[in-house]
């Protein structure tokens, strides 16, 4: 396909969750041809969400209202957005930036913007999919107040699932962390925390087969993997915190991540290539919430801006 100067854009952005739809929106409020590509349904981790009550200036919103709201906004500024594609190829070298579909298109770019977002490890049991957001949760910021009094379990051993038992316990009656193995890959004061906090009990060896339930989740079964044996256990709830994979398997090779395949970035958002900027759950970062995904977003599309302006300059 040849490229014409209309499958050209000054900012192509990857990923339609809440990083990509606010970089649209800002790039293309400074008029900067912008197209955004999106695997999926627009919205990401935002759509998975039943309702978003620590977004600024919204009291409670489900995650598709917010995601529409801000899809509707990057739009009305003329940003280009296209759902449900699929990227067969990435040139992120050089000047001219070339992105290339599943149904043949080809779209140059002078910079773009990777906010391709992740997805948190699951468990594979019967049902998780079916109870995901109705008593199954990966993020206990966004949910733990939805348990005030209820008891719950939590899935995990490491610093996370041991803080975040901790950190539940200012909502619930009871936790009961379920854990693969008989000790756990955590900080001695994390265990230490967990271990001597009252409402904190723990199942060792042992993990989750199943979620059971109606409108939301009423028990589970336990197995425990040295004996086999499996124990229905009834629960209000569980969290799972076993790891977070980000979603860049497309850019392996193709610039610096981590060990973990986050994309490495300085606090302009900047990646290791020249004019490839990054935002969102996709980075190397601690907090992964829709305000940080925002706020990584705005710094990564000014910046963008001003690279693309640089550029026609020297032109
Ligand atoms: C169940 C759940 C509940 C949550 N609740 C809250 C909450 O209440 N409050 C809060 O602040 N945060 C919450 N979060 C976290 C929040 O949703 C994320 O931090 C936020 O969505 C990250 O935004 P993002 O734009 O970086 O990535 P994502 O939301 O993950 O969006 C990335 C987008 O990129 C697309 N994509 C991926 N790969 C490609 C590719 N190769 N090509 C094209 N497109 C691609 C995806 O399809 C997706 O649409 C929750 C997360 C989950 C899972």
């Amino acid at each position: 396909m040849k490229i014409s100067e209309h499958n050209h854009f000054n900012s192509i952005i990857i990923g339609a969750g809440p990083a990509g739809l606010t970089a649209g929106i800002y790039l293309s409020r400074a008029r900067a041809r912008t197209l955004i590509l999106n695997e999926g349904v627009v919205g990401g981790q935002m759509i998975l969400t039943y309702e978003i009550a620590n977004y600024p200036g919204v009291e409670a919103i489900s995650g598709y209202q917010l995601s529409n709201i801000m899809k509707k906004q990057a739009q009305s500024f003329g940003c280009e957005i296209r759902a449900n594609i699929r990227i067969t190829d990435l040139k992120l070298e050089g000047k001219l930036k070339q992105v290339s579909l599943s149904d043949g298109s080809i779209f140059t770019a002078d910079t773009i913007i990777l906010a391709s977002g992740g997805r948190p490890r699951t468990i594979g049991a019967t049902g998780e999919e079916d109870f995901k957001g109705r008593g199954i949760s990966y993020c206990a910021t966004c949910d733990g107040d939805f348990f005030t009094d209820k008891e719950i379990v939590i899935v995990g051993g490491g610093n996370s699932a041991l803080e975040e038992a901790v950190s539940l316990t200012k909502y619930v009656t009871k936790v009961t962390v379920v854990h693969q193995f008989d000790h756990f890959q955590a900080y001695d004061h994390a265990i230490r925390e967990a271990r001597n906090n009252p409402k904190i009990h723990f199942i060792l060896d042992s993990t989750i087969i199943a979620f059971h339930g109606a409108e939301s989740i009423t028990s589970v079964d336990i197995k425990n993997i040295k004996t086999g044996e499996i124990l229905p256990f009834k629960t209000d709830g569980v969290f799972v915190f076993i790891g977070y994979l980000p979603n860049t398997e497309f850019l392996l090779g193709k610039l610096d991540l981590n060990k973990n395949g986050e994309i490495t970035v300085n606090s302009d958002m900047e990646t290791s290539l020249p004019g490839v900027f990054a935002a969102g759950d996709c980075i190397v970062k601690r907090y992964r919430q829709v305000t940080t995904a925002v706020g990584d977003a705005t710094i990564a599309a000014l910046k963008a801006a001003e690279y693309i302006q640089i550029q026609q300059t020297i032109i």
